[in-house]
C-alpha cells in the first residue's frame, strides 16, 4: 500500500523513533513562521475542517501498526497544523484504542488549543508539545506570523486555559531566534509568563535544518544559556540536543528499491542529513552512499550545503 497521510517511521531527536501522521495538505497552517522546515505556509487559516480523509488515514495506520513495528511513538506532525484537521480526535481514538501499546503525540503550534472542542479531541494524546515562541505581540507578528484574527493574547490565553484543562504531560517548546525573540527584555517577559503555565518541561530550540527565510541563524550556546539560568528556578529546562537512539534496529538490510523510496519519503518531508537517514532507517552507510549518490545523479533529490553539513531534499 502506497503512504499518503503516513510517514517514516523517522529518527526525532527528541522522541526516538517515531511513525509521523500528516492530518493536512502541504503547507496548511494558522502560522507562516519563517524557520518552518515544511516552507512558507500556502493555505493559511484558522478554519478547522477535513483536511484529509479519516478513513484513508486509519487504513495506512493499520497498514503499519499491524504488522507490530518497534516504535517509540507514534506524532501527529508534518507539514502543517495538525489540529486543524476537524476529525483529529478520532485518529487519536482509533490510535489509542487499536494500538494502544504505542504512545501518541502530538507536535502543535498550540493556537488552536484553547478551544474547548479541540481540548476534548486531543484528550487521549499522550504527550503534548506546543510552541511559544513570543513574548509579546511584535516578537509573534515576526516570528509566526499568524493568520488574521489570530492574536498574541488570544493564543496566550487559550494555551493557559488548555495547559489547566489538560492532565497528561505537556513540554512547552521555544524556538530562539537571533535579534528576534533573544533580548533581556523577551527573557524576563517569557520567564512572567511562563509563570502562568502549567507545563512539565521546555525545550528550547533554535536553527538546525535550513528554515524559509534564511537570513535566520541559530542562536549561539551563550543565549540559550541565558534562557536556561532564567526558567530552571522554577521549571525543568533543556536544550533539543543531538538525537538519541532508544529503540533496537528497526530494519535489517533492505533491497535498494526501497531504501531509495524511503529516502525520497523522508526527503519530502523536511531536508535530511546523512546521519538523519542513518538514524531514521538504520541503513549501512556505504549502502545509504550508494542510493544517496544513484538518486542524486538521476536527479530526484538534491544537496544544498548548510553550517552542519549536506542536506537532502526533494525538489519536484
Ligand atoms: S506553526 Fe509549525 S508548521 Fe506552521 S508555519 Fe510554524 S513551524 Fe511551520
Amino acid at each position: 500500500m502506497n503512504h499518503k497521510y503516513v510517514f517514516g517511521p523517522i529518527g526525532s531527536r527528541r522522541l526516538g523513533v517515531s511513525l509521523g501522521v500528516d492530518l493536512v495538505p502541504a503547507k496548511t497552517c494558522t502560522q507562516d513562521c519563517p524557520y518552518c522546515e515544511a516552507g512558507w505556509t500556502t493555505n493559511l487559516t484558522l478554519e478547522r475542517r477535513e483536511y484529509v480523509p479519516f478513513n484513508a488515514v486509519a487504513a495506512e495506520l493499520s497498514d503499519v501498526l499491524d504488522k507490530n513495528p518497534q516504535l517509540d511513538c507514534v506524532t501527529f506532525s508534518g507539514a502543517g497544523e495538525p489540529t486543524l484537521n476537524s476529525r483529529i480526535g478520532e485518529v487519536a481514538r482509533f490510535v489509542k484504542t487499536s494500538y494502544p501499546q504505542y504512545r501518541l503525540v502530538l507536535l502543535t503550534n498550540g493556537t488552536l488549543l484553547g478551544d474547548d472542542k479541540v481540548i476534548r479531541e486531543v484528550e487521549p494524546v499522550d504527550l503534548i508539545i506546543p510552541d511559544l515562541d513570543a513574548s509579546n505581540a511584535g516578537e509573534f507578528a515576526q516570528i509566526n506570523r499568524p493568520a488574521p484574527g489570530l492574536t498574541f493574547d488570544m493564543f496566550v490565553a487559550g494555551l493557559r486555559k488548555f495547559c489547566a484543562a489538560h492532565a497528561k504531560p505537556i513540554w512547552l517548546e521555544m524556538f530562539i531566534a537571533p535579534g528576534i525573540n533573544d533580548s533581556d527584555a523577551s527573557i524576563a517577559r517569557f520567564s512572567a509568563l511562563l509563570k502562568t503555565l502549567k507545563v512539565d518541561k521546555i525545550q528550547l530550540n533554535t536553527l538546525d535544518r535550513p528554515g524559509c527565510d534564511p537570513a535566520l541563524r541559530p542562536a549561539p550556546p551563550a543565549t540559550l544559556r541565558k534562557f536556561i539560568t532564567a526558567f530552571e528556578p522554577f521549571v525543568p529546562v533543556e536544550t533539543v540536543g543531538a538525537f538519541r537512539y532508544k529503540s533496537p534496529a528497526l530494519r535489517g538490510a533492505m533491497p535498494p528499491d526501497e531504501l531509495s523510496a524511503m529516502v525520497i519519503n523522508l526527503a519530502k518531508r523536511r531536508q535530511v542529513t546523512r546521519q538523519d537517514i542513518m538514524l531514521a532507517l538504520n541503513c549501512n552507510p556505504e549502502f545509504l552512499d550508494r542510493v544517496l549518490n544513484d538518486l542524486l545523479a538521476r536527479g530526484l533529490i538534491e544537496c544544498e550545503k548548510g553550517d552542519r553539513g549536506e542536506f537532502f531534499g526533494y525538489f519536484d
